[in-house]
């Protein structure tokens, strides 16, 4: 079957974004210094109103498209004040309503978001840093370990930029699992999500449809658990014991799965809101029966949903997809525990929609004269050790591949039901 592919190499002319040159955006611009640029220009400080009101809550992503202000004004908007921050590097478009769109910070770095859509849904997958230095020994987004924390306005840039993107032109859904690890950027994350959630001045979006995704840091957790918001909470367990997920999610040394397990039960009890675990399938490593085993009664007991994600290959990384047997079998085991289970569906594997896939592809691979410039700013350690806490570096060599692995076979897309065709996933 031919798949179609489109691909827009986006311009960084006509698109309101920022230039090098560092003059604030008006996504990152708080609502007063928005009033102050306006009066500074003779303007009335009700302008900064009206286009914060563009911008967040209609959706309006070109000063053209702004006809209640007087165009003079716009032109000068469009010369002076940069709507993003952001450049948009590149947009992948799938058939079945994925996009995929790399943007390119102002330094230079690249990150990755991803709209997913479905009949009633719109689904933002977004990202916290560039880069991610949890080390997941499975994930392209830790390849190179972390750059930086993004912003709130880089975050909530993503959102604006992927609801441009969306048939019915709003966004229904968040879920917080592009690249990096959302807990580690906390402040920055909970203040993007006010803009989105805000329903008068910002985006409308529920918190109850917001999803955040950790590899489990505990007193974060917590924090977010005391936070007094709404936003429910994914774990990444991927292994039902301390030495497989030591060995899969290096950063597991030094918290381990009882204190993770301890913090999720503590946002049960303090939310009210079930806590999902994900559990990433590797083919032949925590995808055996004992592992099925293992992980029921783990979770037996528990107000818990598991969301079973075949790994998505990533060029280069030696791990298996799980056959469907295994898929079967971890579902059977699990319900006959009580545990409630779905295996996330696929959408938009042709055009690299799994976060950290396409960015990695972009920096490796030279840009061909004329298209926009991608800058390979990566750095070759992550980050330092959060002093609050949980933050756990990962050195270099613990993003090797484990060296037990079974020699990678060829990989072919998948012929399950399970994990097929109309499948979705914003990995
Ligand atoms: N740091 C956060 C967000 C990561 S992305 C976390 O660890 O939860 C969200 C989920 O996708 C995580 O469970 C992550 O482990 C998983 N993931 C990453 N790369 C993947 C891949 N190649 N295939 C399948 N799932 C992947």
């Amino acid at each position: 079957m031919t798949i179609s592919l489109s691909l827009v190499e986006a311009r960084a002319t006509g698109d309101s974004s920022a230039d090098a040159s560092g003059s604030p955006a008006v996504v990152e611009m708080p609502a007063e210094e928005l009033q102050r640029w306006f009066v500074q220009r003779g303007e009335p400080s009700w302008r900064a109103h009206q286009l914060r009101r563009h911008l967040f809550q209609r959706g309006t992503t070109d000063y053209a498209a702004m006809t209640d202000l007087p165009l003079a004004l716009r032109q000068q908007l469009q010369q002076q004040l940069p709507l993003f921050a952001t450049t948009l590097v590149q947009h992948r478009s799938a058939p079945d309503g994925t996009h995929k769109l790399v943007l390119r910070l102002r330094d230079g770095h690249l990150i990755e978001c991803v709209l997913i859509q479905e009949q009633d849904r719109a689904t933002a997958c977004i990202s916290t840093q560039v880069g991610c230095g949890m080390g997941c020994v499975f994930c392209a987004s830790g390849l190179a370990g972390v750059v930086r924390n993004l912003t709130a306005a880089e975050m909530v840039e993503q959102l604006l930029r992927l609801r441009a993107c969306a048939r019915r032109g709003r966004l229904t859904h968040i879920v917080v699992m592009g690249m990096g690890e959302p807990l580690a950027n906390l402040q920055q994350l909970l203040e993007a999500l006010r803009i989105a959630c805000d329903p008068r001045q910002g985006l409308g979006i529920s918190q109850r449809h917001v999803t955040i995704s950790t590899v489990g840091l505990p007193a974060r957790i917590r924090q977010l658990a005391d936070s007094g918001h709404h936003y429910h909470l994914a774990v990444s367990l991927h292994a039902p014991n301390d030495s497989l997920r030591n060995r899969i999610v290096p950063t597991n040394r030094k918290i381990g799965i009882a204190a993770i397990l301890s913090a999720a039960d503590y946002f049960f009890q303090r939310t009210g809101r079930q806590v999902t675990y994900e559990y990433v399938l590797l083919g032949g490593l925590n995808d055996t029966a004992a592992c099925a085993r293992e992980l029921s009664q783990l979770l037996a007991g528990r107000k818990a949903h598991v969301n079973l994600i075949p790994w998505n290959d990533v060029p280069g990384l030696p791990y298996l997809r799980p056959d469907s047997r295994a898929i079967e079998r971890m579902i059977r085991t699990l319900r006959q525990a009580g545990i409630s289970v779905k295996v996330r569906k696929r959408k938009g594997a042709q055009i690299d929609a799994a976060c950290g896939q396409l960015r990695r592809q972009l920096i490796s691979t030279p840009p061909s004269p004329g298209s926009p410039t991608v800058s390979p700013a990566l750095p070759d350690f992550p980050q330092p050790i959060d002093p609050q806490g949980d933050i756990i570096p990962v050195t270099p060599s613990a993003l090797r591949p484990l060296s037990s692995m079974p020699p990678v076979a060829p990989q072919s897309e998948p012929s399950d039901p399970l994990t097929d065709a109309a499948a979705a996933t914003a990995r």
